[in-house]
């Protein structure tokens, strides 16, 4: 818990989205003054904690109408209406229609269907032009939810799994992985061949590479 005193005027407390309390005390008011404050409010820190914790899958994103999602490396705001549940782009707005009873998970579920969807049309385009680019035969592809890496492949079976959050980064970095995993067929560790082979391919990889690096991945949306 946080005790922060400041030139406010009255005690406020606020739970945060990862359960923690923060307290902004005026100046005057002592520790033991918080500590009682806080007492009678604890079964209210508990409900609230109890309420962020049921929800913890799209911490970060309400998934409210106005929001703004990632998409291509840019935003789209997101629109909510009531219905049978659907999903779309409409110029830079990404409509979602749940019925009124869905909760953020099940929201969430409805724009990650989408999500995958506009990622394997990109797939079915882009992961045959750098195979042929590469001069290498198709592999098998799959899309993943996965949380730490962007991409991984199987040498030995010839698959390839993206990242389902990489719809979120711009087309560069989408080529990019694909250009990576796809170099793996040939050369299965990061040495100077691996890294000469993705350059070949791509001499412009870099820019993607570090972009992912430090870009953030926007956990919230995806986990
Ligand atoms: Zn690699």
């Amino acid at each position: 818990m946080q005790v922060e005193h400041k030139a406010v005027r009255y005690l406020r407390l606020r739970v945060r989205h990862d359960g923690q309390t923060r307290v902004s005390a005026p100046l005057r008011v002592s520790q033991a003054e918080v500590r009682a404050f806080l007492d009678e409010r604890a079964d209210w820190i508990q409900r609230q904690q109890q309420r962020l914790a049921a929800t913890p899958r799209s911490a970060g994103f309400a998934l409210a109408d106005g929001e703004c999602l990632p998409f291509a490396g840019g935003p789209l705001t997101l629109c909510v209406s009531e219905g049978r549940p659907a999903c779309w782009r409409e110029a830079d707005t990404l409509q979602l229609r749940v019925p009124a009873a869905h909760d953020v998970a099940a929201r969430r579920e409805c724009l990650l269907g989408w999500y995958r969807a506009q990622l394997a049309e990109v797939l079915e385009q882009r992961m045959p032009h750098w195979a042929a680019h590469m001069g290498l035969a198709l592999p098998e592809w799959h899309i993943r939810n996965m949380a730490t890496r962007w991409g991984s492949c199987n040498p030995t079976r010839g698959r390839i799994n993206i990242a389902l959050r990489l719809m979120a980064q711009p087309s560069a970095c989408l080529d990019y992985v694909i250009v990576h995993e796809l170099a793996h067929l040939r050369v299965a560790g990061h040495n100077p061949a691996f890294w000469e082979t993705v350059a070949g391919a791509m001499p412009e990889w870099r820019s993607a590479h570090d972009h992912l690096r430090t870009g953030s991945g926007e956990p919230g949306l995806w986990r």
